[in-house]
């Protein structure tokens, strides 16, 4: 048993006092389940089940297509963006939500190079989460004569666009976000932010970026398929063009014109119907978000961490930073068989996730996850490897999602 960093009565207290406590109510979790994957997909918000209920019952069955006009669904990509738009450091009219993290990667980085034509150069992390750096090949395959270059030359100068996650999806690494950007825009290339990993689980601030772009599903709640959103500097508003340029980018899409004129602003980066039972999801997520002091979101992110770490002690090989301030709200560790382990935990109702080839890894979602919580996990996690329960041959093989 752990007790070496603190005892179960000490987390209990701990979540006696802890000022983010009332937000667990607000969601619907599993009895004895500990849920370390709110990284992954987040928890269901009682207030979401409630809203879906109504988008598809009152609005889908009651008003049909008239949902357009009298539902709001037709301005739910802009009216989201704006209020998800603190979550991130941004104002009004600067964030468009729709589709997906994957689409906003192609559109962000094909726009910043149609801002600096003269440059023939994509910087982007080759440790990022994949899906980043393969819309970066393909859209360098698309338009060729482009090159492909790894972040870690630290080479910007001749640089049209610099892709990076503030943090990596698999160590939780935190980069520090003024000082790159500043260091990739003092080199005249523009800079492009995947806050995937940060949105809602710390104060973000992409403010000074060019471009930045993240989704919902995460650490912000709004269930699985949730739509991404994308943010453009205003000083981009006027030149920014969205090579998707689907209709409802288009500045009167029911004037059904044949030739395409871009909305004002980031609207024009808004491109088909969009999704609007996941958005009604999502804004129940965003009427929860309004309530909280991200603050104190960072300060129990930051405590639980660490006390995970400690509680694990050296059972097993971190891979995250060891300084709280210098990772996201996730603890990675590294063990040739993470996968069996990872198996052998989740049938002991503490869910963490697996990431190729040998990282264990568990996200904190400080809305829902308590003190005593973290203590239950690292207990049954160093029985796992103490007993080594993962063994049993029914955790051998694979899943098909991890
Ligand atoms: C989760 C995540 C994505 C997901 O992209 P989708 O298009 O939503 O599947 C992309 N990039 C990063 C860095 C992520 O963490």
């Amino acid at each position: 048993m752990p007790g070496r960093a603190v005892s179960r009565e000490r987390c209990l207290a701990l979540d006696a006092g802890d000022p983010l406590r009332r937000f667990k109510d607000e969601f619907v979790l599993p009895e004895g389940v500990v849920y370390l994957v709110g990284n992954s997909l987040g928890a269901l918000p009682r207030r979401a089940a409630e809203r879906v209920r109504r988008a598809v019952e009152d609005e889908w069955g009651g008003q049909l297509v008239g949902g357009w006009n009298h539902a709001g669904w037709y301005e739910q990509p802009m009216a989201a963006g704006d209020r998800l738009a603190p979550l991130i450091g941004a104002g009004p009219g600067q964030v468009v939500v729709g589709n997906t993290t994957s689409i906003a990667v192609f559109q962000a980085v094909a726009a910043a190079l149609r801002l600096r034509p003269g440059r023939r150069v994509i910087v982007s992390d080759v440790r990022n989460f994949p899906t980043d750096h393969y819309m970066v090949q393909g859209l360098a395959g698309l338009l060729g004569g482009y090159e492909v270059r790894d972040f870690a030359e630290g080479r910007f100068d001749d640089a049209a666009v610099v892709l990076l996650a503030e943090v990596d999806y698999r160590t939780g690494a935190r980069h520090d976000v003024p000082a790159v950007t500043a260091e990739v825009q003092a080199a005249g290339a523009l800079m492009v932010w995947d806050v995937c990993h940060s949105v809602g689980a710390m104060e973000v601030d992409v403010s000074a970026a060019d471009f930045a772009l993240g989704c919902t599903y995460k650490y912000l709640n709004a269930g699985p398929g949730a739509p991404a959103f994308l943010y453009v500097n205003p000083r981009h508003h006027a030149a920014a063009a969205n090579v998707l340029s689907g209709w409802h980018g288009h500045a009167e899409p029911f004037a059904f014109e044949p030739g395409y004129r871009p909305a004002e602003g980031v609207r024009r980066f808004a491109v088909g119907t969009p999704h609007v039972l996941s958005f009604a999801a999502l804004d129940a997520a965003l009427d929860l978000w309004a309530e909280v002091p991200m603050a104190q979101v960072r300060a129990k992110s930051m405590a639980l961490t660490s006390l995970f770490v400690d509680l694990v002690g050296d059972a097993l090989k971190l891979a995250s930073p060891a300084d709280a301030a210098a990772r996201g709200s996730q603890v990675s560790f590294s063990h040739p068989d993470g996968y069996p382990v990872m198996r052998a935990l989740i049938d002991r109702r503490v869910h963490g996730d697996f990431r190729a080839p040998d990282i264990l890894r568990f996200g904190f979602a400080p809305l829902y996850v308590g003190y005593a919580d973290v203590y239950d996990a690292a207990a049954t996690l160093l029985e796992v490897l103490d007993k080594e329960l993962w063994r049993d041959e029914k955790y051998a093989g694979r899943l098909a999602v991890t």
